[in-house]
């Protein structure tokens, strides 16, 4: 299986079928799984005989999931989550312990960074964050405590790219672990462990169901970090359910196709929002005018399926876009076949302060698409008459 190529493996990766002989993967759900004797029993809770024991534990559909997504992930071992927060916050209190400091990136999604400068604090453990392309605020912002370096890359919601092998040197020089969202690239266009990632985390909520139906979430490492991940969630409780990781198994057949044609999309979108006289910006990590391009195509295969723009004016404009949209949702979510436009500054991201929503590149004329599978003709329309 190791040599196959990555769409090959998403259909192909499954675990062991029964002996109905299913095509699809079979939904598992159960809440225990008997023993066949006391002894066994006894043999399983004493960790002498490896099988299901209790779906907090385990669970045949939360393995599956978790077993494919490491494999395109390039991790050895995994854990999965109940949403992306959920394995966000395993990762630092599974991981961290009081005196220990952490650093990471300014723009990061809203709760990640309530966590870091909210509760983490409370836990008595410290933080400093840090511009996610400026070299000298990681180099300077290491002290002799950090024990983990967290960032998102590209990032939410301006899309800016964190160089993964600098960071990842700086981190290894000072045994820091090395901690990256991948979110919003998803492992078909990065794999964030090649360029020397400890751990990647995912909220599986987005690109990897990618039909916007159920949350979840997953951490892949090496087998002593999973471990750890693991003993954390089973003892306190924030595992994925049977049936979200059902969905998100089958999800992951068509992840390459979707991503190719999110891609697409969004970079039409993007290069045509450039040349718009009412549009003053763009972010998009692909795009020629991005100062970040060659790093954005060293580390990722294509730009992503989320375009940022500021448009001309402040936040009544941009109220006004959102409202003139036809085609666009309104919602919270990103990463769905259906085309989503959001204003950050009022929704996802309001809980950062005025202050903390500059230094993340956040302006109130600042928008957010997460480019759907639609007709990309379809969308540049209602995007254009939006605009008007
Ligand atoms: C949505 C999101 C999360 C949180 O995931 P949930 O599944 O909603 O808990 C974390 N990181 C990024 C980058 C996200 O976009």
């Amino acid at each position: 299986m190791d040599n196959l190529h990555f769409e090959t493996k998403c259909i192909q990766l499954q675990t062991e079928r029964t002996q109905n002989r299913e095509h699809s993967v079979p939904l598992y759900l159960t809440s225990s799984f008997v023993f066949n004797t006391a002894e066994q029993g006894a043999a399983i809770f004493k960790g002498e005989e490896q099988a299901n024991l209790y779906s907090r534990f385990s669970n045949p559909n939360t393995d599956e999931f978790i077993q494919k997504l490491g494999a395109l992930e390039n991790c050895a071992a995994g854990v999965s989550t109940a949403s992306g927060m959920a394995a966000i916050y395993v990762t630092f209190a599974a991981l961290l312990k009081q005196g220990d400091h952490i650093v990471a990136a300014k723009a990061i999604f809203g709760n990640a960074h309530y966590i870091i400068t909210n509760i983490l604090p409370n836990m008595g453990i410290s933080y400093t964050l840090v511009d996610i392309d400026d070299h000298t605020q990681w180099a300077e912002a290491i002290q002799s405590n950090t024990k983990l370096v967290y960032l998102e890359s590209p990032s939410n919601p301006t899309l800016k790219i964190a160089d993964l092998s600098y960071i990842n040197n700086l981190c290894k020089q000072h045994n820091i672990i090395f901690a990256v969202d991948n979110c919003f690239a998803s492992p078909y266009l990065q794999q964030p462990v090649k360029f020397g990632a400890d751990i990647v985390i995912h909220s599986a909520t987005k690109y990897i169901d990618g039909q916007g139906r159920v949350l979840g979430g997953a951490i892949l490492a090496n087998e002593k970090l999973a471990l750890q991940c693991y003993d954390f969630i089973r003892r306190t409780g924030a595992s994925l359910s049977p049936f979200n990781a059902w969905v998100l198994s089958k999800s992951l057949e068509t992840l390459g196709v979707r991503m190719d044609r999110h891609c697409f999309n969004a970079f039409t979108i993007a290069e045509r929002l450039e040349q718009h006289p009412k549009v003053n910006r763009v972010m998009y990590p692909f795009l020629k005018s991005n100062p970040q391009q060659a790093l954005a195509k060293k580390q990722m295969k294509l730009g992503g399926g989320l375009v940022g723009f500021e448009l001309a004016g402040g936040i009544k404009e941009a109220h006004g876009f959102l409202n003139a949209l036809q085609l666009h949702s309104l919602t919270a979510n990103l990463g769905d076949t259906r085309s989503i436009a959001t204003h950050p500054a009022t929704t996802t991201h309001v809980k950062l302060s005025a202050a903390e929503q500059q230094a993340a590149g956040i302006q109130p004329n600042f928008l957010r698409l997460s480019v759907g599978l639609e007709h990309v003709e379809d969308l540049w329309a209602d995007i254009e008459q939006a605009i008007k």
